[in-house]
């Protein structure tokens, strides 16, 4: 039995619906799955009620981008309560602050002679995301650039010509945020940008109850040393797909391996904090 407690819709940066991607789930057979959308909770009771209707278990998620001495840190909430109210606020300043970047971008397109507008990147988002990919696909869509790659390539990427920094909270806050709604904070995919297993174990000091163990970034010896890790030092493993469906060269969901145990350990972790 395998689950998938990592995946995106069309709520942040990812194609589907969370309705179409348990239906997704459920054609390959996962017994679980946790929709992680970026900064919103918006998906959240369709996932649910679509799980229950399909026989799939299904808890809470999210996916909050902290920094780390200027990298990229993500982190995973699960089993949060999607109504809670300091949540919310947060994330929807944190929307708000990413609409404003979208157009700081898109004034520095326009600065390297690219004429893209506002109107051509929403058509691409329908559901009001907005982050460097839904930029990129919108670049390439109307003709800008040949490829998706290339509009990072010449604009988008770290440092391009039409880099705008994303505002990101502190791990810490982001973990007692995640907290305080009655939820689990875990370390999303450390293979991405830890520099070693010491830092991972100093990160896990900042109040982590787990670590994505299972994600197509991780090398199978990666796997194995951060499924250690988290026995070692007593915290759950979980692990998904990360499936977007935004390159069709993505980890379909259902194609990484990842036990149900780890869900099973997370759900009882859950019903202990919250009884
Ligand atoms: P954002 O959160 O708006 O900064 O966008 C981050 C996303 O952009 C990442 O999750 C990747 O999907 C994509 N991305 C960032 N840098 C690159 C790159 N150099 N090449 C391709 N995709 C990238
Ligand atoms: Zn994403
Ligand atoms: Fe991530
Ligand atoms: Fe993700």
């Amino acid at each position: 039995m395998n689950v998938d407690m990592h995946v995106h819709s069309a709520h942040s940066d990812g194609v589907q619906s969370p309705g179409k991607l348990v239906e997704m789930a459920a054609e390959s057979r996962l017994s679980a799955i946790s929709l992680t959308d970026h900064d919103s909770l918006e998906g959240v009771a369709e996932c649910i009620a679509e799980a229950e209707k399909r026989g799939l278990e299904a808890i809470s998620g999210v996916e909050l981008s902290a920094e780390l001495d200027d990298r990229d840190f993500h982190i995973l909430g699960y089993g949060i309560d999607p109504k809670d109210e300091k949540l919310q606020n947060m994330l929807g300043q944190f929307r708000e602050t990413r609409i404003k970047r979208g157009y700081k971008i898109l004034e520095k397109l326009h600065a390297a002679g690219i004429s893209l507008d506002a109107e051509q990147v929403m058509a691409v988002s329908p559901d009001g995301a907005l982050g460097r990919p839904h930029i990129a696909k919108a670049l390439f869509k109307n003709g800008f650039v040949k490829t998706y790659q290339e509009a990072f390539d010449r604009f988008l990427a770290d440092g391009g010509p039409a880099y705008v920094k994303k505002f990101k909270l502190d791990p810490g806050e982001a973990v007692d945020y995640i907290h305080a709604a009655g939820g689990l904070a875990f370390v999303a995919h450390p293979g991405t940008f830890i520099r070693n297993i010491g830092e991972l174990v100093e990160i896990l000091a900042m109040g982590f109850d787990g670590i994505e163990v299972a994600h197509p970034n991780h090398s199978n010896s990666q796997r194995a040393e951060f499924e250690t890790l988290a026995a070692e030092h007593n915290v759950l493993a979980s692990g998904g797909s990360d499936y977007h469906g935004f390159t069709g060269k993505d980890t379909p969901i259902g194609k990484l391996e990842v036990p149900y145990r780890y869900f099973e350990s997370i759900k009882e972790r859950l019903q202990e904090i919250n009884t």
